[in-house]
């Protein structure tokens, strides 16, 4: 049985008021800050680390549009200009499968400090969410904590773009989760130094791997056949080798993936070779058992790089993210829940906020957009039941699993996250609240900002 204490009530400092509120900064809450700044309301981002980024900086997930080839039709926007931006500033290189640059998750920590501070976004780090501020039904504003203490923020719209739906969870918003069995896995990222990229290439060159080769065993993904003979910077075949040797454990079943950047400085970056199942990104004990048998996988998979991969032989480990990689937790239950029908079979919505290409990728689906087919994102899915003032962006928003697998991806995350802080801002000038946004105006704004949404 839990034991518990009480706290003594207190009374907490107000620190800050802005119009927009946008808590979490990966692709979708930076894409939302931005949105809503360029809207010109005044806007505050708060996250919990010390760079802005999520996924991309925290954890090193770099490949922000590999699923783009010639026929891809997507939504430009605010996703686009992360590309761009890093481009320019030298902080992205050309992706191996793909029509895509893959971002640097270092480079990209000084791309988003440039693109908050251009678009005069109040910046608060090193800040957590802890409880929501509510005044009956609305949110009010945000209870931090921090080394400065417990601190309270106004706001006349909370953006939860927290990836986990922690504000809305915390607000009484009714959410859905994944059961633990059946989520996405975690990884622990990783990024080596020593490589010898000419012999890696040639080694490559010589046994290409295609995403056929992504099922064998127990591992089987379904694609629409259109993709198997494509090029795949997939790795396995060496950690197989390692556990008939005896040079990484037998039992070892959960190394294999895929490798990122190969650099001419001998590193290769966003190496996903280590998906672990079971973990509860929402649970402090899961995440801290997951996190050192993710580093300890990580260490069997660079000794077997080292025995059985040409230019590895002399590769070392340069970092791992500063966070294990979740992929899966808590969704609302959103206003309209997205559907696996939607996203397979290019949904039409006329409160369309964003368009994103058929590109599936997770629960043993992978289907690459090569045909030009695309859905919409409605509005509706970006909404909360039963909190007002309250909007989600990113991986967060509803949907049922399948359609999770297309939603979550970081340029998504970008469209839902563009679309969410032009109706927080748009809701704050008209004084109306989010759910009585206009949606012609909303959709005439979004498309100012340079977003397809049709
Ligand atoms: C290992 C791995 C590989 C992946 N590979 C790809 C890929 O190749 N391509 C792709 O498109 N997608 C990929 N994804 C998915 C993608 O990275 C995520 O779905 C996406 O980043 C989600 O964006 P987001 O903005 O919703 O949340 P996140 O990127 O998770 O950002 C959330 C932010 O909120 C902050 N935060 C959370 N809680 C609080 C709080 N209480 N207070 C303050 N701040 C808080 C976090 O610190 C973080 O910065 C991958 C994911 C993982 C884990």
């Amino acid at each position: 049985m839990t034991a518990f204490i009480s706290e003594p009530a207190r009374q907490t400092p107000v620190i800050h008021e802005t119009d927009v509120l946008v808590v979490g900064s990966g692709p979708g809450g930076l894409a939302a800050a931005l949105a809503a700044a360029r809207c010109g309301v005044s806007v505050t981002l708060l996250e919990r680390f010390g760079c802005f980024g999520g996924n991309i900086t925290v954890v090193g997930v770099e490949g922000f549009a590999w699923y783009r080839h010639e026929a891809t039709v997507e939504a430009g926007g605010i996703g686009l200009e992360f590309e761009e931006r890093a481009k320019a500033m030298g902080a992205a290189v050309p992706e191996s499968q793909s029509l895509s640059y893959e971002l640097d998750s270092e480079g990209f920590k000084l791309v988003a400090d440039r693109l908050v501070e251009e678009a005069g976004i109040h910046p608060m780090l090193h800040r957590q969410f802890v409880a929501p501020i509510m005044d009956g039904d609305a949110i009010t504003g945000v209870i931090v904590e921090s080394k400065a203490g417990r601190e309270a923020i106004l706001a006349r719209r909370v953006v939860d773009a927290t990836g986990d739906a922690d504000v809305a969870h915390r607000a009484g918003a009714p959410t859905r989760t994944t059961p633990v069995e059946r989520m996405q896995a975690a990884s622990v990222m990783f990024h080596l130094a020593g490589i010898d990229k000419a012999a890696f290439m040639a080694g490559v060159r010589a046994d290409p791997q295609t995403y056929r080769d992504w099922s064998s065993g127990e591992w089987q993904v379904e694609t629409d056949g259109k993709e198997d003979a494509m090029f795949s910077p997939f790795l396995r075949k060496p950690f197989e080798q390692a556990a008939r040797d005896g040079v990484i454990p037998a039992h070892l079943d959960t190394i294999g993936g895929t490798w990122g950047a190969v650099h001419e400085s001998g590193e290769m970056t966003y190496m996903n070779l280590v998906h672990l199942a079971g973990c509860d990104g929402t649970d402090p004990d899961s995440l801290t058992r997951f996190e050192i048998e993710g580093r300890r996988q990580a260490m069997h998979a660079i000794a077997a790089l080292n025995r059985y991969t040409p230019g590895c032989e002399r590769a070392r480990l340069r970092n791992f993210g500063m966070s294990i990689g979740i992929r899966d937790t808590r969704k609302i239950d959103a206003l309209y829940n997205m559907t696996e029908a939607d996203v397979r079979g290019q949904g039409r919505f006329g409160d369309s906020i964003g368009i994103y290409p058929e590109f599936i990728d997770g629960y043993g689906i992978l289907i690459l957009p090569t045909t030009g087919r695309y859905m919409q994102i409605p509005y509706r899915s970006l909404l909360p039941g039963g909190v007002r003032n309250l909007i989600v962006a990113g991986r967060a928003t509803g949907g049922d699993r399948i359609s999770h697998a297309a939603t979550r991806n970081m340029a998504c995350c970008a469209v839902t996250g563009q679309g969410a802080g032009v109706a927080a801002a748009l809701s704050v000038q008209r004084g109306c609240d989010l759910r009585e946004v206009d949606i012609g105006e909303l959709q005439a704004g979004i498309r100012a900002q340079g977003v397809r949404i049709d």
